[in-house]
């Protein structure tokens, strides 16, 4: 299929971070961006996604966090454009967390990124797939290099044959974490859907539409939560709506017809804007627990206009069977807890209600009005709530407190143990379970006393290991290798040297 040719001016500086990629040239991809006429998106999410106190979490690529929500839906293709390193790290960890699904992929080269042609191949592509019989929607993911020489994908057609076409830029000086980059697709879905709504009648929910008044949950959770969530809404006339990101393309307008909308996950500000741009009020915080429940109804009942007896029947019917539950399954012990899902404050409350010693929550994404509530109620707990946490804090804390269990990330974890502390990874073992209400209440006892009881284990292994050496010296060797610093430090000069080499040809 041919098409009129588009002149599109590309920013060759972007190329020049190629393959320093997310390790450097952050700075300099940020201003050929700019310079390529992306200052607006930048903005936006510098807005939406602010980056303090430090630079930016070390957690995957962001551009995983879109890929995921793409990927996750029916009837939906999403196509990635970005260098090929990146696509190989992005398509190997989708099919890690069970893709099943194809990640399509526009290759450029220098020459096509600044002639102007990868765009072009873009738009041929999404033409090609474009099949209405296969897609609701494709989703096209510009990635730093992309980006940052401007390729302008929202000027791609805004639907072809019925499907919708939905380009963003998630690049990863822009995004600052996967986390957030879920919430750049789903709002831009959710943007899109409403532009639709406003346009004439849309697809009825596969299900039919609820005969109650709906909230939408915001943030993917653990399958049967909706559910716990659906029975405790029921006695306040209420029903459990559509969890965003949706899993069809329909759902989206099921999720705008709400009477209110959960941000269980508090980091989608950008969504947040589209609810509200339908009129709908967010409520903050989720039904994690005895106090997060009690809270949590009361606000859900008073966004939805419920009379305060219906409340305090659902608090009556399931507060007490939360209590029994946390009474039954205590947790005993000094827990640290750091991850980017989003859902670590609600974990972090739900250890403190089951009796855990806990010191420390960390959690890559930022500080926002809808986890107040939960930061709030932890600081009066005495735990030390750190938003944006870089991994150096994770492991400062870890340092400090000397916890019986260290719950984090990969490299947390790795450094707990070497240290002989018990460790769980947050995103595979702890918020991979069900948190909410009474089903919630008893999940992460089991998993977290048996871990914590596990230290002689650990004690015995790393005595076991304790003679193979660590850091370079790591392994079995014939001869045990011999330190040469003095070759590291020759390198760092050189560095040094071509760096500022480059800074002084930038100024001529
Ligand atoms: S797209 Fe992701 S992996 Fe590639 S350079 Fe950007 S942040 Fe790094």
């Amino acid at each position: 299929m041919s098409h009129p040719v588009i002149p599109i001016v590309a920013n060759p500086a972007a190329l020049e971070g190629d393959g320093a990629g997310c390790h450097a040239g952050r700075d300099q991809m940020a201003s050929a961006a700019r310079a390529a006429g992306k200052s607006d998106t930048l903005d936006r999410y510098a807005a939406d996604y602010p980056a303090g106190p430090h630079d930016q979490p070390q957690s995957m690529c962001p551009a995983f966090g879109s890929l995921r929500v793409g990927l996750r839906m029916r009837r939906t293709a999403t196509i990635l454009s970005g260098s090929a390193c990146c696509v190989y790290g992005l398509t190997f960890t989708s099919h890690f967390y069970g893709a099943r699904r194809s990640v399509g992929y526009v290759p450029f080269n220098s020459e096509s990124l600044v002639t102007g042609k990868l765009f072009e191949d873009i738009r041929d592509a999404v033409h090609k797939e474009a099949d209405p019989a296969r897609y609701d929607a494709i989703v096209v993911i510009n990635l730093c290099v992309p980006t940052a020489s401007g390729v302008p994908l929202q000027i791609l057609p805004k639907s072809i044959n019925g499907v919708r076409v939905i380009g963003i830029d998630v690049p990863g000086f822009g995004v600052p974490t996967h986390a957030e980059a879920k919430d750049v697709l789903a709002a831009a879905m959710l943007k899109y859907a409403r532009s639709e709504i406003a346009a004439g009648p849309v697809a009825a929910p596969r299900a039919g539409i609820s005969h109650k008044p709906t909230v939408t949950l915001l943030g993917e959770m653990f399958p049967a939560d909706p559910m716990t969530i659906g029975g405790m809404l029921d006695l306040m006339g209420l029903a459990a709506g559509p969890v965003v990101p949706t899993r069809e393309w329909r759902e989206l307008y099921a999720a705008l017809d709400c009477a209110a909308v959960a941000a269980i996950h508090p980091f989608y500000t950008a969504s947040l804007r589209e609810f509200e741009a339908a009129g709908r009020r967010a409520v903050g915080s989720a039904p994690v627990g005895h106090d997060g429940t009690e809270a949590w109804l009361q606000s859900i009942g008073d966004a939805c206009n419920v009379g305060q007896a219906m409340i305090d029947s659902a608090k009556n019917r399931w507060l007490p069977a939360i209590k029994n539950v946390l009474a039954m399954s205590p947790i005993r012990g000094r827990i640290t807890l750091s991850g980017y899902e989003g859902s670590e404050l609600l974990v972090a409350r739900l250890l403190v209600e089951s009796g855990a010693d806990l010191r420390y929550v960390g959690t890559a994404c930022p500080q926002t009005p809808s986890s107040d509530a939960d930061r709030e109620w932890l600081q009066s707990k005495g735990v030390h709530v750190q938003y944006r946490a870089s991994l150096e804090q994770d492991l400062a804390a870890v340092e400090e407190f000397q916890p019986d269990l260290a719950i984090g990330t990969t490299p947390v974890v790795q450094a707990a143990k070497q240290k002989s502390i018990p460790s769980l990874y947050f995103t595979n073992l702890i918020s991979a379970r069900p948190l909410m209400g009474a089903a919630g209440a008893g999940s992460l006892a089991t998993v977290i006393n048996a871990a914590i009881a596990n230290r002689p284990r650990m004690e015995a292994m790393k005595a076991f290991f304790d003679n193979v050496g660590d850091g370079d010296r790591a392994g079995v060797w014939e001869q045990t290798p011999v330190l040469r610093p003095e070759f590291r430090e020759n390198t760092r000069r050189r560095l040094e040297k071509a760096a500022k080499k480059r800074k002084a040809e930038e100024m001529i």
